[in-house]
């Protein structure tokens, strides 16, 4: 099953009570590509880097399974660069710089090969771009999956509401689920949403597991894995959805079950990402390092012994 993935590629600087980086790759579509390719192969990237990029990062990516062909690299331009801060208890985060630089003007190009996939996992970008790379592809998708953050619904939300009416499952977090939906309770929340378009919804809640909503009104909860230390969370959501998305290119499959098992998957692998600074956890780790968190969960799931 082919897997086309969008989002930022980008340049990344975090702050959090344990340390500061400097100018480090990030982007949502690194994050799902690291992710997606330790499950399934058959991944395409569409995205855009300036000529400031770091070209070894894109080389991982290759060598990791992901077909780079639809990564523009703009000359003379810079990549699209975001700080965060994260505060002591870590769930929360205040954006201090978005430079849209490249993704400003973004023009995505599918190429030909890439523009029946299977699987489609729209990744967080500007809902203008998420709705031209759904309008180039050339067939229905069997599954399209889209992230967003509260930046769009701030400044695009006409745009949001019209790619939501073409995607099957969107993932967002509890704070931006509230923001949508004008609804505390994440119930009605998830009601609300549903009824912009998604069948599907899914709620990251952090250090608090992901909540599922399924198109026939079922509920199904995957805690987050108690890690003794979150280093930095940046790239979880992403890499959440990553996981998400790779399980079920894997399988072929798109009903409920197959989404439970796929956000198993997609908070075991981003269980990784927090553990270190920005993708250098994702980069280092194996199918087998899955395969290993994947029965930790099980572990706490179940009430067997
Ligand atoms: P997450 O922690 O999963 O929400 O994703 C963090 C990643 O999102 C970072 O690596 C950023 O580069 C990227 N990002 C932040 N703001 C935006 C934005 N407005 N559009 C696209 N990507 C963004």
């Amino acid at each position: 099953m082919s897997l086309l993935v969008i989002g930022s590629v980008a340049f990344d600087a975090i702050d959090t009570p344990f340390g500061s980086t400097g100018k480090i790759v990030g982007g949502a579509a690194s994050y799902i590509s690291l992710a997606t390719t330790l499950l399934h192969k058959h991944v395409g990237l569409v995205a855009v880097v300036g000529e400031d990029f770091d070209f070894d990062f894109v080389s991982l990516l290759k060598a990791r399974g992901t077909d780079t062909t639809g990564l523009q690299i703009k000359a003379g331009e810079k990549s699209f660069f975001w700080h965060g801060k994260y505060h002591m208890d870590m769930n929360s985060r205040d954006t201090l710089v978005t430079e849209l630089n490249v993704l400003g003007d973004f023009d995505p190009i599918v190429p030909e090969a890439w523009q029946q996939p299977d699987y489609v996992m729209l990744g967080n970008l500007s809902p203008q771009v998420q709705l031209t790379t759904l309008d180039r592809l050339t067939r229905k998708p069997k599954l399209v999956v889209m992230d967003t953050m509260n930046f769009w619904m701030d400044i695009a939300l006409d745009d949001l509401k019209a790619v939501l009416k073409r995607v099957d499952v969107l993932t967002i977090n509890d704070e931006e689920a509230r923001q949508l939906s004008g609804e505390y309770s994440l119930v009605k929340a998830a009601r609300v949403i549903r009824a912009m378009g998604p069948q599907t919804l899914i709620i990251k809640k952090g250090e608090h597991g992901a909540l599922l909503f399924g198109s026939e009104g079922q509920t199904f909860f995957c805690p987050a894995l108690p890690l003794e230390d979150v280093f930095d969370p940046t790239g979880a959501g992403d890499t959440f959805a990553g996981g998400f998305i790779g399980y079920l290119a894997s399988t072929g499959r798109t009903d409920f079950e197959a989404m439970k098992t796929g956000i198993v998957y997609g908070s075991a692998l981003a269980s990784y990402c927090v553990e270190q600074f920005g993708t250098t956890k994702l980069a280092s780790i194996t199918s087998e390092d899955v395969d290993a968190r994947l029965a930790q969960f099980r572990l706490l799931m179940t009430e067997k012994a």
